[in-house]
């Protein structure tokens, strides 16, 4: 059995998604959700995601890179972002840039924003 290393911020954001999606009356709430098909029997993990009227919701924790994004919403019916530092997850489309360090929303496309940027860690503008 393979073990998932998360940091006690990650765990807690998690925790917070959980309660985000029974709050939102979603059913079948797991972490680690396995999407699509891979060389391991699946191409990705969601962090947290649910079923709610048979559409698959998902909360992505932290940073998360927009590749990863945009490939996990073709699975989705509605994906959301809980970054670091905040309580509510808010919802996210593909026209969202959001910080790969902390999962923040950066801007829009097309308004001065790359689809892939760096972290604002990396350009010394976090938050
Ligand atoms: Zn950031």
């Amino acid at each position: 059995m393979k073990t998932v290393y998360d940091t006690p911020q990650h765990l807690e954001l998690k925790r917070k998604s959980v309660l985000f999606l029974v709050q939102m009356g979603c059913l079948s709430i797991e972490t680690e959700y396995k999407i699509g098909q891979g060389k391991n029997g699946y191409a990705f993990r969601a962090d947290v995601a649910g079923i709610k009227d048979g559409k698959l919701i998902v909360v992505e924790c932290g940073g998360t890179s927009m590749w990863k994004l945009n490939k996990l919403l073709p699975f989705v019916g509605e994906l959301y972002i809980l970054p670091h530092g905040q309580d509510k997850p808010f919802k996210w489309n593909a026209n969202m840039v959001i910080c790969q360090g902390c999962g923040n929303l950066k801007g829009v496309v097309g308004a001065g924003y790359e689809r892939n940027p760096r972290s604002h860690k990396a350009l010394n503008i976090y938050g």
